[in-house]
């Protein structure tokens, strides 16, 4: 399985190795679906597009990259989906295993990609979140109060002494 979603983003490297410290373009993708199944929390609305140029230089690969795809994450107090352009520049380089004709970049990717994105995405600054006692949303609820309220708070108490 893994195996089958890294071979998604090899890249070929046999031209890059013949013409040592030559630029050459880069254009790779990862598929929405794969990209989403090796995230946490993290739903792919498009494929990650990778483009830029690559050179070889003894055993290192260096890349010189555009990435772009957009996500969705849950908000973080009300949980409904918020959408994320992401858009980087990312220099960065491989070392490549002797005797390989290709480069994963899929792990690498992803990493820059989860990296850059909001650790406490909101769908809103004022988002009002869930109701802590029964998990109504507020924001679909402005007036909520909850019934149950009290009465928990009293078990509770009953409950620690
Ligand atoms: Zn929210
Ligand atoms: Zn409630």
């Amino acid at each position: 399985m893994s195996r089958f979603v890294c071979d998604v983003m090899q890249l070929n490297i046999d031209t890059f190795i013949e013409h040592p410290g030559k630029r050459f373009p880069v254009d790779v993708s990862l598929d929405s679906k794969r990209a989403t199944e090796m995230s946490e929390n993290v739903t792919f609305l498009e494929d990650v597009m990778v483009s830029g140029e690559a050179y070889v230089q003894l055993t290192t690969l260096y890349l010189d990259t555009e990435i772009h795809t957009i996500v969705e994450q849950p908000c973080r107090r009300c949980l409904e989906p918020v959408r994320e352009e992401v858009n980087l520049s990312e220099r960065f380089r491989i070392n490549i295993p002797e005797g390989e004709r290709s480069v994963d970049l899929v792990v690498r990717i992803l990493g820059f990609v989860t990296a850059a994105l909001d650790p406490h995405p909101l769908c809103r600054p004022d988002c009002r979140g869930l109701c802590p006692v029964c998990g109504i949303n507020l924001n679909e609820h402005p007036d909520h109060v909850c019934q149950e309220e009290r009465e928990d708070h009293v078990r509770l108490r009953d409950f620690l002494k």
